[in-house]
């Protein structure tokens, strides 16, 4: 099903691109979280994707 409403679009796109990938055990955990959700370690990287930039 294709969303057509550009906000919905828009926050869809962004909780698919926005969230943290820990360092150890390579988990993905959200944007607020401070320790990984599975090794609970503290070190963990962004992912921010620019959106478009999937080939
Ligand atoms: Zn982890």
């Amino acid at each position: 099903m294709p969303i057509t409403d550009a906000a919905k679009k828009q926050i869809a796109q962004q909780r698919k691109l926005f969230f943290k990938i820990c360092f150890k055990c390579g988990g993905k955990n959200p944007i607020s979280a401070s320790r990984c959700r599975k090794c609970h370690g503290s070190q963990m990287r962004l992912k921010n994707r620019t959106l478009g930039a999937k080939k």
